[in-house]
This record gives C-alpha cells, structure tokens and sequence, in this order.
C-alpha cells in the first residue's frame, strides 16, 4: 500500500510539486483508469477526501501544466487528464459518439505531413492535436 502510493509521491516531489493526499490520490485515480477522465469524473472517484471539483480541476491543470499529466481534448466541452505511463509517448485516441468510450490508438504518422508543412510554411517545432470520433463496436451493433 505505502510503496504504491510512493511512486505518485516521487513523481510529484520531482516536479517540484508536496505530495499532499489530494494529489497522490487523483495521481492514483489516473493511473489505474483505461481511459482518459474528466475533472468531474475524477472527482466523484477522489469522494472520500474533502475536496471540491474547482480544486480537482485546479490540482489536474496545475500537473499537466508542468507535464505531470497528459492533457486530452477530444472535440467535446472536457478537457480529459491521462496518466503518463510511458514519458513522451506520443500517442491519440478516439472517442465513440454513442457512449462515450475512449481508446488509445497508438498509431501516427503525422509526421510526415508536419514536414511538409515545415517545408511549406517555414515554421518549426510542429505539433499536432487531432480529434478522432466514431461509433465503437459495441454501439454499432446496437443500431444496425
Ligand atoms: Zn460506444
Ligand atoms: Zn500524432
């Protein structure tokens, strides 16, 4: 239990950030999530600590502001907060429509139209976000 919990607190203390409980916590919820959560639905798992949405919302903007979190916008009025497994993995996901389900895809070759636009436009350190939505399997049954 100490040792699990140990590693969020190493985690934040290296981002110069105090391992208080609210943040251990919400750095816990993430990790053990399959799927990208919004502040909201990271609140109603962190329910036994005394703390309002406003300040989960406040802790997951301050982390992934410093790169502790990955910040996920998926085309929706959330913005979602991913625990970082692996550092600098580049990654997307896609959304279903229906019910809400997210899933990693880790497949991207962006990069070559980045260098296009590098070639065409002249700017550099290119980045990209990109909104991925469907109709998952699930719910493709469902309607047909
Ligand atoms: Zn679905
Ligand atoms: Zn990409």
């Amino acid at each position: 239990m100490v040792s699990a919990l140990q590693k969020y607190a190493t985690l934040l203390r290296q981002n110069e950030f105090k391992a208080t409980q609210p943040r251990v916590k919400i750095l816990e919820v993430l990790d053990k999530s399959p799927q990208p959560l919004t502040a909201s639905e990271i609140h109603e798992k962190v329910s036994t600590l005394d703390i309002d949405l406003a300040t989960v919302y406040r802790t997951l903007n301050k982390l992934a502001d410093a790169g502790v979190l990955n910040r996920v916008e998926l085309g929706d009025e959330f913005s979602r907060f991913e625990y970082k497994r692996v550092a600098n993995h580049h990654h997307h996901h896609i959304i279903c429509d229906s019910c809400g389900k997210i899933v990693e895809i880790n497949l991207c070759n962006l990069d070559a139209i980045a260098s296009d636009i590098a070639k065409s436009t002249g700017f550099t350190n290119i980045q990209h976000q990109v909104v991925f939505r469907g109709c998952c399997e699930r719910c493709a049954l469902k309607v047909s």
